[in-house]
């Protein structure tokens, strides 16, 4: 049985004013970042946490630093992101006073969990511009088989030296660049659902990011996959997406049905896209995503009873396909997103009017599709290795494990 402790049910995000980072690709960037470390922890017991890969590959630049400075190295071998390491980290850390992480999405989540649990802080030098949560104030876990998202805190600073995000698999960048193409599909989600049911909708995390994403967009075709703007351009999307979060209290702005689908994925088909980095599965699932978002639009005109799509007793229909200990959490996520609906004040709204609103933020398909085939990211479905009913299956059944509503809710 999991000692894990679930802080999902704590929504409340907490908003950490030191929460920081710097992008270089200077020479003597990690020599300098040590100095500021030092600078500021003096006199404390310091470990540095990685795991066995990337600290293979980025031990040259780290070691003498460990030496000098009497810091302890912990190697967590092919860790997962789950309450087993997630546990066993937070009694590794227990004795020391800070933390230094090398490493990006599993490290830096179990990091976050760890710390948040032993009341620490930590800074993190990022290994690879492949997600978008270094600066989130929330960590993804799997817990009981469950993935969940769970309230904790951020790194103080974010170190990212081009340098080293260059040395990983190229697969990486293009997953960070998946990851960062769902801003509009999560755009559309967040402010339907704001419109329809009254849920949270907080403009200013949508104005942070969302000049950046423009700017990729407008000048992506400039770069190519060895280029350092588009790494700087790349990190600063991922660490902005952080701060988003953390101004929006959930992960909302850059996680909505895309990120659903791929929950689901990993929680029923684990075995299927183990091989696949967080970002590649959501540059799949985006692109299945803007096309629910495509039909939503065309239809929305016509269909004055768009609430009305959103059913209490659906899930009763899912109680197979999910079996029985998960069928338990997805109806309390489904109940929890059905009474939301229910106590919502439904405004009052034309549909012409939302219609004119989420076509202004409605991208096509086609323009993803032509940066993704730019950057040779794969988006095509058969990419996951899944035979397409069961895909369709996962379509269908997703929004019963969230509580967030989506395109999904429609379909
Ligand atoms: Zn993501």
């Amino acid at each position: 049985m999991s000692q894990i402790t679930d802080y999902s049910k704590n929504t409340k995000y907490i908003i950490s004013d030191k929460s920081d980072y710097i992008i270089s690709d200077k020479s003597d960037f990690i020599s300098e970042s040590f100095n500021e470390i030092l600078q500021n922890h003096k006199n404390k017991k310091i470990c540095l946490i990685s795991d066995n890969n990337i600290w293979q590959n980025c031990k040259y630049l780290f070691e003498s630093h460990l030496v000098i400075n009497d810091i302890k190295l912990i190697i967590i071998k092919n860790p997962i992101c789950n309450d087993n390491f997630a546990n066993y980290l937070s009694n590794k850390i227990y004795s020391y006073d800070f933390v230094i992480a090398l490493g990006s999405g599993t490290i830096n989540d179990l990091c976050k969990y760890a710390c948040y649990k032993n009341n620490l802080e930590f800074v993190i030098f990022s290994s690879a511009a492949s997600m978008n949560g270094y600066l989130s104030n929330n960590c993804s876990i799997i817990i009981n088989s469950h993935k969940k998202s769970i309230n904790c805190k951020s790194a103080i600073k974010v170190y990212c030296d081009i340098n080293i995000i260059k040395q990983a698999p190229i697969a990486m960048i293009k997953a960070g660049i998946g990851d960062i193409m769902c801003f509009y599909s999560c755009y559309f989600d967040w402010y339907l659902a704001h419109k329809l049911f009254n849920y949270d909708f907080n403009v200013n995390a949508i104005n942070l990011i969302k000049p950046r994403i423009d700017q990729f967009i407008a000048n992506y075709s400039k770069y190519d996959l060895n280029n350092n703007e588009l790494y700087k351009l790349i990190c600063e999307i991922l660490m902005i997406s952080g701060i988003a979060m953390n101004m929006a209290e959930s992960s909302a702005p850059v996680s909505q049905s895309e990120h659903i689908l791929s929950h689901l994925l990993e929680m029923k088909y684990k075995d299927k896209v183990n091989n696949l980095l967080h970002g590649q599965i959501i540059a799949i699932t985006t692109i299945i995503c803007l096309n629910i978002q495509n039909k939503i639009l065309q239809n929305i005109q016509d269909d004055s009873s768009l609430i009305n799509n959103v059913r209490s007793d659906d899930i009763n229909l899912a109680r197979n396909y999910f079996g029985q200990d998960l069928f338990a959490s997805c109806q309390q996520e489904y109940s929890s997103k059905i009474s939301k609906i229910n106590n919502a004040k439904i405004l009052k709204f034309s549909n012409n009017d939302i219609y004119k609103d989420l076509s202004k933020i409605f991208t096509h398909n086609d323009k993803i599709k032509d940066i993704f085939n730019f950057f040779d990211i794969n988006y095509d479905i058969t990419n996951l290795n899944i035979d397409p009913d069961i895909v369709n299956q996962i379509i269908k059944n997703a929004k019963f494990i969230r509580n967030r509503l989506t395109c999904l809710d429609f379909i």
